[in-house]
């Protein structure tokens, strides 16, 4: 069997969940969406289930796959309604909608419910990406009240820039945010991964912590306490020495400098291990760290041995771990941790408590 596999570690998912739940205060909704960020969506639900107050996903299809999966709490859609025959399965579900544009307002209006929905209405407080307007927040809100068919109405709103800690841009968000909200009863959500663990004006009734349930610090080097939840690892499967000046990979973008023992690994970007990442990214083998070189190819990659004389054919190798934060890797990628995560695929995931 290839050895090509994602551990993903439940302790430390949950560790990671308390770690957000005691740090903001409150209660939290664990972000799952895009399958629990490449971890899987199902899987990783399931360990969470007695500690998490809720989950949040994109859309109903991620939810619905929860609640097949047995998970029976709050589930809330961020992404709400693409189309009004959304809603009667959102309440057969017992699924919260966030309500980010006028067009889902219009669709709850003229559709005939059985019960009412429990609503996030989402402020557009400054990213200009999703949500109403300062101005025309409370427009929104008096339209879901008439209509009758609304419950509870939390208020959101969502940062641009809450992993860089002290840009005026945040503190500017919760002041718009608060302003607009202000005379308007319900509870509160604003804060993502950067808003838990930089930002305690955010702090309000409901944290909605993605990244870093999975262990990437969005501000890195701040001791924050995260333990990675994903090793991406794999195996030497072959080991072969080059002459100094000889290439190696695709491309000839690697050419020895000295005689270089180079150990083959079976990962790729196939996998979702990324092509882009120069020679010199680190990588563990054995648990020492060692460089990649040569171009990333589709199903393998080379790794310089020739330090490693313990190190051969079997040998274990880390491409992001414990060993190599995920964000180490995509830095070299030119990406952030999310991106990489995500695209995980191919290889086989086991999960451990
Ligand atoms: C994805 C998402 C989150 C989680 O963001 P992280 O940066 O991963 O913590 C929170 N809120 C909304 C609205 C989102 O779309």
């Amino acid at each position: 069997m290839r050895p090509a596999r994602a551990l993903i570690d439940f302790a430390a998912l949950r560790h990671n969940y308390r770690l957000a739940r005691s740090r903001h205060g409150g209660r939290a909704l664990a972000v799952v969406k895009a399958n629990a960020y490449g971890h899987g969506a199902r899987q990783c639900a399931r360990a969470l289930a007695d500690i998490a107050d809720g989950f949040a996903v994109a859309c109903l299809e991620e939810a619905l796959e929860l609640r097949a999966a047995g998970i029976r709490q709050p589930i809330l859609l961020l992404e709400g309604l693409f189309a009004p025959d959304e809603i009667a399965e959102a309440l057969r579900h017992d699924l919260w909608i966030v309500v980010h544009h006028e067009a889902q307002i219009r669709m709850i209006e003229t559709t005939e419910l059985t019960q009412p929905l429990t609503v996030w209405l989402k402020v557009n407080s400054g990213m200009n990406r999703a949500g109403f307007l300062p101005q025309a927040v409370d427009a929104a809100w008096q339209r879901l009240k008439a209509s009758g068919k609304v419950g509870d109405i939390t208020l959101m709103t969502h940062f641009a820039r809450a992993d860089e800690p002290h840009v005026i841009t945040t503190s500017a968000q919760i002041e718009r945010f608060d302003a607009a909200t202000a005379h308007l009863p319900g509870a509160r959500s604003l804060a993502n991964s950067g808003g838990v663990l930089g930002w305690q004006a955010a702090h309000r009734d409901w944290a909605r912590p993605g990244i870093l349930l999975y262990g990437a610090d969005p501000m890195p080097g701040n001791g924050n306490g995260l333990k990675p939840v994903m090793t991406l690892e794999s195996r030497v499967i072959a080991v072969r020495e080059i002459e100094t000046g000889e290439p190696l990979g695709y491309g000839a973008r690697f050419v020895a400098e000295r005689p270089t023992r180079v150990g083959l690994v079976a990962m790729g970007y196939a996998d979702g291990y990324p092509r882009v990442v120069p020679d010199g990214t680190p990588v563990a083998v054995d648990d020492i760290c060692t460089r990649l070189i040569g171009r990333v190819s589709m199903d393998m990659l080379t790794v310089d041995l020739t330090d490693l004389p313990d190190a051969g054919l079997d040998s274990r190798v880390e491409l992001w771990g414990s060993s190599i934060p995920v964000n180490r890797i995509a830095e070299a990628a030119g990406t952030i941790a999310y991106e990489l995560l995500c695209n995980v695929k191919r290889v086989r995931f086991e999960y451990r408590d």
